[in-house]
């Protein structure tokens, strides 16, 4: 967990030319890190206190935000990028970052927009989609290989079965003797693995959002469209249909990702149908056949990646993902693999709006 910080040292404001009665407020719904509102009669900031156990290089963060910010700058003066920028703010010495251990950021504010947690609606979900899309589409021709790897083997099957394999042999909190079943399962789907691994062989390496959570785009007040693709925290080399994946994981269950009434847990097929229509739509034209087709894919390896993940740091004794009950890894792991079998039940009627 991220430090708390009562209040923010008068330098810091001052490198952003705040006076100190500014107002500073905690911020929006992140859970990574730990988000300010600095604001005066003039301006407004977003300062981030960047959480350095999950981004142990912070400069890296920043170089890969201002590359994407540049190309997108490029792009939106050619008018071929719709949506507002997300622009990292320099201190009056030109620096970026702050804190005694480089950890605080500022981002311009993006006025005339909220974010929302849950989606309720297919037009939400078409929206967010399209942003992401779009987002994608801008950056399509941008050299992904140039960016930091800031997580290593963030979205890497094996390395995640891996994982799993050495916390059932340790069984360090004795716990596998409730979870085998889900265990099995989750050993049982291994295949995937090399049908992830042959497929990206294939497909060309793509800017990764890797965090394309409907609470990290913005949408205008007004109408409801999405304005900014915001949180460019885990933007590294990828394969698009990660960030296709982890859409339909976050968006179409109609429960909360640690619910718990399982049964509830279900890809809603209105949700994914307008994730699918308002991707495609923000990469018409660029996305290559072999990239949409891959698309299902990613939505099965996210959701067994993730539950994998969670069961994971259940049988490690929850040193990952903060929990809040006992059991708690253990119930999002198994609404994960719900969604897993839920996307497969559904495929025939699910797979061809992507091809
Ligand atoms: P985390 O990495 O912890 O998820 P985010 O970068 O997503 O942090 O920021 C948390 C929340 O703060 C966002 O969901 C959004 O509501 C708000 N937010 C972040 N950056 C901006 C910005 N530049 N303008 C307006 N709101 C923002
Ligand atoms: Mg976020
Ligand atoms: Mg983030």
């Amino acid at each position: 967990a991220v430090a708390a910080m009562p209040l923010l040292p008068a330098d810091v404001l001052a490198a952003y030319q705040f006076t100190p009665e500014a107002t500073v407020r905690l911020f929006g719904n992140g859970h990574i890190n730990r988000t300010y509102l600095i604001e005066n009669s003039i301006q407004k900031l977003i300062l981030q206190q960047i959480n350095t156990q999950i981004f142990p290089a912070p400069q890296q963060l920043v170089d890969n935000a201002l590359r994407i910010e540049q190309h997108l700058t490029v792009k939106q003066q050619q008018g071929l990028y719709p949506l507002q920028i997300l622009r990292q703010q320099a201190r009056q010495d030109g620096h970026y970052l702050s804190g005694e251990q480089a950890d605080l950021r500022a981002l311009a504010f993006i006025d005339g927009g909220r974010s929302i947690e849950v989606v309720e609606t297919p037009a939400q979900a078409f929206a967010a989609a399209l942003t992401f899309g779009q987002f994608a589409a801008a950056l399509a021709d941008f050299p992904a290989d140039e960016l930091h790897t800031v997580i290593a083997d963030f979205h890497n099957l094996g390395f995640r079965f891996c994982q799993l394999d050495d916390a059932i042999a340790a069984n360090k909190a004795g716990r596998l003797v409730d979870c085998q079943e889900l265990v099995n399962y989750c050993q049982s789907q291994r295949a995937l693995v090399t049908e992830l691994e042959q497929l990206c062989a294939d497909l060309p390496r793509r800017v990764c959002h890797n965090d394309t959570k409907i609470n990290n785009m913005l949408y205008s007040d007004a109408e409801g469209r999405g304005i900014a693709a915001i949180d460019l925290d885990t933007c590294m080399p990828g394969y698009w249909l990660f960030d296709f994946g982890d859409m339909v994981r976050t968006c179409c269950s109609p429960e909360p990702e640690d619910s718990l009434n399982p049964a509830a847990v279900r890809i809603r097929p209105e949700i994914f149908t307008a994730l699918a229509q308002g991707y495609l739509q923000g990469l018409a034209g660029i996305i290559t056949a072999a990239e949409r087709q891959s698309l299902w894919l990613g939505a099965k390896v996210m959701c067994l990646m993730i539950g994998i993940r969670f069961l994971t740091d259940h049988l490690n004794g929850d040193c990952y993902f903060a929990v809040h009950r006992p059991n708690h890894n253990l119930q999002r792991a198994e609404n994960q693999l719900r969604l897993y079998l839920d996307l497969l039940a559904q495929q025939d009627q699910l797979q061809p709006l992507l091809k």
